[in-house]
């Protein structure tokens, strides 16, 4: 389906709005030191990442975003191999910590390898303890020049104060054809969570096959779950307030869990019968 999608004007297929909002700001030259990307698609906002990156860094980038393929700063960006690009990203660890964040604050302080501007990512900043996003503090509010931090999120209402406060927000909308697949996803999962509860078996969510989908079927029910504690409508607004946020809490622990334990299916299949059976635990 991605292939489908054309490329925008900061190199990446998809998320035009998006890719062109940015442009346009970046465009503006006073560019925000904290800039935090929300969206579903966590893949896609990597490789955004990247090309805004590039569009920081790149002394021959020129004004429409676009880049020359030959460039070498723009390839060591794109491999990941940039002296003052930092890429902070493993979707392994169960959280980030602080000593990842303290390392790279010291990186973004000293003075950059090639003379120009540094830029550091932080992928699913969301899974920063409380210790880590507040390690950040000083380098976010006295950032020097030239200095940019992108932070990426799939669950921006994970995400502690202390970094929402201090960035300013880009939400990427997913393209049409992305969003189509999003919103069917969403469908199944809630029909599935509705046979699931009503038949308390989960051969109801034998479709959930790998990891990937079962991360976002994770997030889907905190969504959903987060939307209920909210007094928005949702499949569990019927239930009661303190299980649904029970089940919010479990559902983050579970999403931590499957990222270093290989076996999905028993990670959920726990936690729905934990959480979302009549019996379910309080
Ligand atoms: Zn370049």
């Amino acid at each position: 389906m991605a292939a489908t999608l054309s490329i925008g004007p900061l190199g990446v297929r998809g998320l035009q709005e998006t890719q062109k909002q940015l442009l346009h700001y970046f465009k503006s030259e006073r560019i925000h030191p904290a800039l935090l990307l929300t969206g579903p698609d966590a893949e896609t906002k990597n490789k955004l990442a990247v090309g805004m990156a590039k569009w920081l860094v790149c002394p021959k980038r020129i004004q429409d975003g676009s880049f020359d393929p030959k460039c070498t700063a723009c390839t060591r960006i794109e491999r990941g191999v940039h002296p003052d690009v930092y890429v902070l990203s493993d979707p392994e660890a169960s959280s980030i910590k602080i000593e990842s964040v303290r390392e790279l604050c010291y990186q973004m302080g000293v003075a950059s390898m090639e003379g120009g501007p540094k830029v550091c990512v932080v992928d699913e900043c969301h899974r920063m303890t409380p210790a880590a996003a507040n390690a950040f503090l000083k380098s976010l509010e006295e950032p020097g020049s030239d200095r940019y931090f992108i932070f990426l999120t799939t669950q921006p209402g994970s995400l502690l104060n202390t970094i929402l406060s201090r960035c300013l927000q880009f939400r990427t909308n997913p393209s049409a054809e992305s969003e189509e697949g999003f919103e069917k996803e969403e469908a199944d999962f809630e029909q599935m969570m509705t046979e699931f509860m009503e038949s308390e078996n989960t051969l109801a969510i034998k479709k959930i096959s790998d990891r990937e989908s079962s991360l976002r079927f994770l997030q889907f029910l905190q969504r959903k779950l987060r939307a209920s504690v909210y007094g928005r409508p949702s499949p569990f607004s019927t239930r009661d307030e303190y299980q649904n946020l029970k089940a919010f809490e479990a559902a983050l622990v579970t999403e931590g869990k499957l990222r270093t334990n290989a076996n999905h299916n028993l990670l959920i299949e726990n936690l729905l019968i934990k959480h979302f059976t009549k019996d379910a635990q309080l």
